[in-house]
């Protein structure tokens, strides 16, 4: 078999969504297993919705799920342009192959008349069944004639008369037949000599020498007209694949109303992409039917066409999750810390005021990094998004302050016959005692000790304490979190909270 060469042709109209994600990482994967090639084309052809800007957002996204590809934007290829807009003479250059074929034919009739057409269709209780020929049967002097004077044409696919169903075989669909007679005589070149979707599509991927088309199921109704342009063009067929649908877990069409929908919006709640390319992977492939957690390495090695199920997809937040969680966990700290620092810098930015920017510097610096890293084991066992960090180590920030949630300061700290306030002065002087090492152990046991002489059960001495200094009952380990903090601002936090809430 000569070499594999797979697309991804996303239509740069805007984000990069979670299905033309799986679709591109499918092609990726194939391409990977197969030791062939991935080939990335923009399809920029709608001139209002296709933006720079747009196709930049989706070759970030691309890049973020690391997804690689061999030829396309930025990186070349031998088989370039990989933008449809300069691949313009190249759709010329087959409209010609077709007419010297005899295989296409112009077509006069206004955008008024084919309406009126539909229109007088649809009033006599009749489906309209497409372009009716009319133009086909015009003498070639005629069609010629009217050419040269500059009347308005488009250019029609001859669909030929003695064809029989057009059937491929779909890799994931398996035996798809439909019959000659729903296919029209459509458009391939417009008025303004601009290719369709379906004609450039074909072009392209001929050119580009793709032999498999790996995409999502909403094409499989071009497929058959793809067929028959590739067959006037004298072309080979390449192999189709077709994705089945991915539905939210309401049983409908995965949309907006599910809530995120782009990748990127993934990438800004916290999920790595080794979790999108692992979720996205198995939303219709699986490795055995039973493993969840499967790297890019295997994924690359062991992604094949014939594991690719019809069955619409599910997509499962409570499983994006529980991965998430796992692909965390499988960080360490230099890994996981790089991978916070946004929110890092967004907490950071809230706790002292300072503009993204300056916390983005801050975050950044070395010093600043090596005490952020040391946070991991704090929160690493329970984290499930990356964004859950400025709500869980906020109080790291908060130098001398303290924010109290209201309801702790009730259920902790105010609640009958706790004793907080003598706790928390105990506390507050093992704490500013200077000849206790800033040590966790040492601190901890150091504050338990005095649990027994002063008849103060461990919980109404600790709970107290994590009150004061993290300003809730529920935080991360609190001697750990202490020892993150500076001697000082530990004293003025429960200072603080003495004077405000006890009156001290
Ligand atoms: N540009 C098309 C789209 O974004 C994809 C075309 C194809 O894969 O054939 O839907």
């Amino acid at each position: 078999m000569s070499e594999v060469r797979v697309r991804f042709a996303p239509s740069p109209t805007g984000r990069l969504h979670i299905g033309g994600a799986r679709t591109a990482i499918y092609n990726w994967a194939f391409a990977r297993a197969t030791g062939g090639k991935f080939i990335l084309r923009i399809e920029d052809t709608d001139p209002e919705r296709s933006t720079e800007e747009n196709t930049q957002v989706i070759l970030r996204a691309m890049r973020w799920l690391g997804l690689d590809w061999d030829e396309g934007p930025e990186v070349g290829g031998e088989a370039g342009p990989y933008f449809q807009m300069q691949r313009m003479d190249t759709y010329a250059q087959a409209l010609e192959t077709l007419k010297e074929k005899g295989a296409v034919y112009p077509c006069f009739c206004t955008k008024e008349e084919l309406d009126a057409k539909r229109a007088a269709c649809e009033a006599a209780g009749q489906a309209y069944e497409g372009y009716d020929r009319t133009c086909r049967n015009l003498s070639a002097e005629e069609a010629q004639a009217r050419i040269d004077a500059g009347e308005p044409h488009v250019w029609r696919l001859k669909v030929p008369e003695n064809h029989g169903p057009i059937e491929f075989d779909d890799a994931v669909y398996g035996h798809v037949s439909f019959p000659i007679e729903v296919m029209d005589d459509m458009i391939l070149v417009r008025t303004d000599g601009s290719p369709t979707y379906n004609f450039a599509v074909v072009c392209d991927d001929a050119n580009m020498r793709i032999t498999h088309v790996i995409r999502g199921d909403d094409h499989l109704s071009n497929t058959p007209r793809q067929i028959l342009i590739y067959e006037a063009l004298g072309l080979p067929i390449p192999t189709f694949a077709h994705l089945s649908m991915i539905l939210g877990g309401d049983g409908k069409k995965l949309s907006k109303r599910h809530g995120a929908t782009s990748v990127e919006e993934y990438r800004d709640r916290g999920y790595l992409s080794d979790t999108m390319v692992n979720f996205l992977a198995l939303l219709g492939w699986s490795l055995d039917g039973e493993s969840t957690i499967i790297s890019r390495e295997t994924l690359c090695k062991e992604f094949s066409l014939d594991r690719v199920t019809k069955k619409d997809a599910v997509f499962d937040e409570t499983k994006l999750d529980w991965m998430n969680g796992v692909y965390i966990r499988e960080m360490n700290d230099e890994a996981w810390v790089e991978a916070e620092l946004p929110w890092f810098a967004e907490t950071y930015a809230n706790a002292t005021g300072c503009s993204i920017e300056e916390a983005e510097s801050w975050v950044a610096e070395p010093g600043n990094k090596r005490w952020l890293k040391r946070m991991y084991p704090l929160v690493i066992e329970r984290l499930v998004r990356l964004n859950e960090v400025p709500d869980k180590l906020a109080y790291m920030f908060w130098g001398s302050r303290v924010q109290l949630d209201e309801k702790s300061v009730q259920k902790v700290l105010l609640k009958e016959g706790v004793r907080a306030d003598e706790a928390l002065r105990l506390c507050r002087n093992v704490i500013a005692d200077e000849s206790i090492p800033w040590e966790y152990n040492a601190l901890q046991d150091t504050c338990r000790a005095l649990c027994e002489p002063n008849d103060i059960k461990p919980k109404n001495l600790f709970q107290p304490l994590r009150v004061a200094i993290t300003g809730n009952m529920v935080s991360p380990p609190l001697f750990e979190s202490i020892e993150l903090l500076h001697r000082n601002n530990v004293v003025a936090r429960i200072d603080a909270v003495l004077s405000e809430v006890f009156g001290d």
